[in-house]
């Protein structure tokens, strides 16, 4: 398992949708851009560190060029420094694209909505991704976390996220906090087919959530009528 390293602070990314983004270069504008390929700015990266660079707003520009105008994915409307796009042509995939012009990209399924969070100042959207991380660096947390998880138990995201030293590259903290890892039945069988990687990588099922902004809310929740 390859480790992936954030491409502004080198740090790792470890496959977070609400904390990190993936710049393919699919959306430059070639030979206008060649500056940015030139810099490297592409690959991996946490969202803080793109938006604390001076590449957010370029890359927020590529976005929204490439969604409406190669995917046609219509401008549904403007908010502040935010402009929303619809995707509308496979219902469990609906979804409202915000784009804000630092850099953040945030995508709201409609079928994530009932199970939203209010917060003080925005939502939290419950996710469950897959989260495999090498952890070759660290292999005697490798180890506790697979011997919690393969007997049942579950590990905190917050604590994992502390121990590789990231914490600083969240840009929602909040959606982390109670972010938690388990393994479910194909992960306990592959732990015990490659008993090598109990030291070495943690495949598991991540359970946390995705922040998003009143603002971004408010305007989702208004253009379906909700
Ligand atoms: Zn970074």
């Amino acid at each position: 398992m390859t480790v992936l390293h954030c491409l502004f602070c080198k740090n790792e990314v470890i496959g977070l949708t609400g904390q990190e983004h993936v710049l393919d270069t699919v959306f430059l504008q070639q030979p206008e851009d060649h500056e940015v390929t030139d810099a490297g700015i592409y690959g991996y990266c946490h969202k803080l560190c793109l938006i604390n660079s001076k590449w957010g707003s370029l890359w927020a520009k590529r976005w929204i060029e490439n969604y409406n105008q190669t995917r046609r994915f219509p401008i549904i409307g403007n908010s502040g420094n935010v402009t929303f796009l619809r995707y509308d042509r496979a219902k469990p995939l609906n979804s409202i694209i915000a784009i804000a012009d630092n850099g953040s990209l945030i995508d709201v399924r409609d079928k994530h909505l009932p199970k939203k969070i209010k917060l003080k100042n925005g939502y939290l959207i419950p996710q469950i991704e897959n989260l495999n991380i090498n952890l070759s660096t660290l292999p005697n947390l490798a180890e506790e976390i697979n011997s919690t998880l393969f007997k049942g138990g579950s590990y905190s995201l917050k604590s994992l996220i502390e121990q590789m030293g990231l914490s600083n590259y969240l840009i929602y903290p909040k959606a982390i906090e109670d972010g938690r890892l388990t393994m479910n039945r194909e992960h306990k069988k592959a732990l015990k087919q490659n008993p090598s990687s109990y030291r070495k990588s943690v495949w598991s099922k991540l359970e946390y959530a995705i922040f998003v902004p009143q603002d971004i809310m408010d305007f989702t929740l208004t253009y379906l009528n909700k």
